[in-house]
């Protein structure tokens, strides 16, 4: 089955509100352009609700980078997944190796984000990776089988493989230039989708999509996507500037 790839930057803690502005109105049309190629950025909340209002109806996909998952209430702070409709966000990132590592969000609190955002029909694009000592170690697929788990164990009934996104990032490859190798991109990416095999079946893994993120740029993005089992990138660094993110995105196609 042919999976739909998806390029999408992760914005992290960057742009004002008119550097948001500018960007997206220049990746509308390259989004316009790119066929076969879901395109998403995931922007901070302060610039969402206009990121979405000028994506409508185009093919850019805004998302977030976090949430809680309760509706409302006392939680000082943050933000839901309603909030996050009502000004038209369509995924959110969850788990991201930042938020895991610096913010202490542990596996069971992404697995109910997880939930909370397919039961509201947000795209969840959930984050797995492993740090240097893990891989060194040879603990890299014991860390990652644990991430994965836990958060299909949360999901109850039948899951639409098209409704949900892992992204494999090893954490010592993020921000470094230090991407991992085509082949062990596709050897974790193509392990992930052997234990979706082994949890879920082959309908919901020959449809899941993941993506690889780490040091991801316009020079090694074909090989990356050459790989089997790869279906898009998740871009931090290179994907701040709207003509290196264009690349990335032509090179989806
Ligand atoms: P990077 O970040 O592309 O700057 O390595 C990727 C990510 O953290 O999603």
């Amino acid at each position: 089955m042919a999976r739909r790839p998806i390029m999408a930057a992760n914005w992290k803690m960057n742009k004002t509100l008119r550097e948001a502005e500018d960007y997206t109105a220049a990746l509308i049309p390259r989004a316009e352009q790119a066929e076969g190629v879901d395109v998403a950025v995931f922007v901070p909340f302060t610039v969402l609700n206009e990121v979405a209002r000028m994506s409508a109806g185009t093919p850019v996909i805004a998302g977030a980078q976090n949430f809680y998952y309760e509706d409302s209430g006392a939680y000082t702070g943050e933000v839901s997944a309603p909030m996050l409709q009502d000004v038209g966000a369509r995924a959110v990132l969850i788990g991201h190796s930042e938020r895991r590592e610096i913010f202490s969000e542990s596996d069971d609190l992404v697995a109910k984000k997880t939930k909370r955002a397919l039961d509201a029909g947000l795209l969840p694009v959930v984050c797995c990776g492993e740090t240097k000592e893990e891989r060194d170690s040879g603990g890299f697929w014991e860390k990652i089988k644990t991430q994965i788990s836990s958060v299909m164990d949360a999901l109850e009934g039948d899951v639409d493989g098209e409704k949900i996104v892992f992204a494999y990032e090893p954490i010592w490859a993020i921000g470094t230039g230090d991407t991992a190798s085509p082949e062990d991109a596709q050897d974790a990416i193509g392990k992930i989708r052997d234990l979706l095999r082994e949890l879920r079946g082959d309908a919901f893994a020959d449809s899941v999509r993941i993506l690889y993120g780490g040091s991801v740029k316009p020079e090694n993005i074909e090989e990356i996507m050459a790989q089997p089992d790869v279906d898009g990138g998740l871009v931090g660094g290179a994907s701040l500037d709207v003509e290196s993110f264009g690349k990335l995105v032509e090179a989806a196609t």
